[in-house]
């Protein structure tokens, strides 16, 4: 299939392939649009199967960015990019470079952030490169990692399922399966279910680390591929996209799913099986922007812990917004959001070229 065909392509701005020949670097940048401001999204280092895979994830990704960006109601556009990870021995160091000098060449279009394998520290090789970096260590308005805002956004929006499921904001009780949970937002999400009197029921492929969720957390570990079958109240996927689809949406005893993975959705009518099987559903794209909320406060230059707050609680009246329209029109709540996400694109767009 060819860029321009590909479902997710949605009038891309630019899509950019870069490579480096003495790095290995294979990465591949998409700038979905800039109508509201530069396109701003994570980069995220994996290991794809085919360079097809890597397009697919990128456009979908971008895409995504520009629905979650203008739906957190951010100066910014939407973007991402994907790094091919290395097959053998490579210099880290030097990769993150070279992706630095491809992310500079869009002039400013696009501002990179850590994404899944990526981390801070890499932003530092990245910064070398290109000043379009955010999600650094250290500096002036640094941000630093986003996961723990992030965490704070999802957990704010299962609570608000929560709420609407048992007429009640009170955690005590309901019980959480997540997916990915040794993970960077699963890890800081974790945390808050605990604290709030949540159970949790806690898979990961890296299962040494989810020991330390037993001892602090008192959380019920169990295989991985077991997680879609338990008997639990919320579906938590924080570790990749494409989970819910037609092998496991059928195994779900929920009555919410609700987490920080990005297209959680194999496919758009997955949203409607969802709400077919009587499940809500937190479009993904709304409750995980905590982590963009919180690159944009050091994009503005003046890193205020407040105004991220205030853009959190904001992400909970829009999640409000959105079922209560899918509620009231009988319609799938992904399907909703989406249409919001593109009129307010639209109307950024028709702004932007009449200026
Ligand atoms: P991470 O790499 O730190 O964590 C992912 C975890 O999932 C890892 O512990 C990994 O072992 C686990 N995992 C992978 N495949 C699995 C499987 N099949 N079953 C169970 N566990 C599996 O990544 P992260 O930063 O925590 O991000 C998690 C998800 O949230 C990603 O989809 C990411 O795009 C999305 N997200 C992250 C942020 C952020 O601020 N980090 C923001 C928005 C969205």
């Amino acid at each position: 299939m060819s860029v321009f065909e590909h479902p997710s392509f949605d009038n891309h701005e630019k899509v950019l392939f870069a490579t480096d020949e003495k790095t290995g670097l294979k990465a591949i940048i998409g700038v979905h649009s800039t109508a509201r401001g530069p396109a701003c999204g994570g980069c995220r280092f994996w290991t794809y199967d085919s360079s097809a895979d890597a397009l697919d994830d990128v456009l979908r990704l971008s895409q995504g960015m520009s629905y979650k960006n203008v739906m957190a109601d951010l100066p910014i556009g939407g973007g991402k990019s994907v790094i091919m990870k290395p097959q053998g021995a490579f210099d880290r160091d030097a990769l993150f470079q070279a992706f630095g000098r491809a992310v500079d060449a869009l002039n400013g279009n696009y501002i990179t952030a850590e994404d899944v394998g990526v981390s801070p520290d890499d932003m530092m090789s990245v910064h070398k490169t290109t000043k379009h970096v955010t999600g650094l260590p250290e500096g002036k308005a640094a941000s630093g990692d986003p996961s723990p805002v992030t965490a704070e956004g999802v957990f704010r929006g299962i609570r608000a399922c929560v709420k609407r499921a048992t007429g009640s904001e009170d955690m005590k009780g309901i019980r959480v399966a997540v997916q990915g949970a040794a993970g960077h937002v699963g890890s800081y999400l974790c945390g808050h279910l605990a604290k709030a009197g949540a159970e949790l029921i806690v898979a990961d492929m890296n299962t040494d680390a989810l020991q330390k969720h037993v001892n602090d957390f008192g959380a019920t570990i169990v295989d991985k591929d077991d997680i879609y079958d338990q008997d639990a109240d919320v579906f938590a996927p924080c570790a990749l996209g494409s989970v819910i689809n037609m092998n496991t949406i059928d195994r779900l005893k929920v009555r919410m799913v609700a987490g920080a993975a990005n297209n959680q959705l194999a496919t758009r009518e997955m949203g409607a099986e969802l709400q077919k099987r009587g499940i809500l559903y937190a479009p993904d794209y709304v409750i995980n922007a905590g982590g963009i909320i919180n690159v944009t406060g050091e994009i503005r230059g003046d890193y205020d812990p407040e105004w991220v707050k205030q853009k959190l609680v904001g992400l909970e009246a829009t999640l409000g917004e959105i079922l209560d329209r899918a509620e009231s029109e009988g319609r799938p709540s992904n399907v909703v959001a989406d249409e919001m996400a593109r009129a307010r694109i639209e109307d950024a767009s028709a702004k932007a070229n009449a200026a």
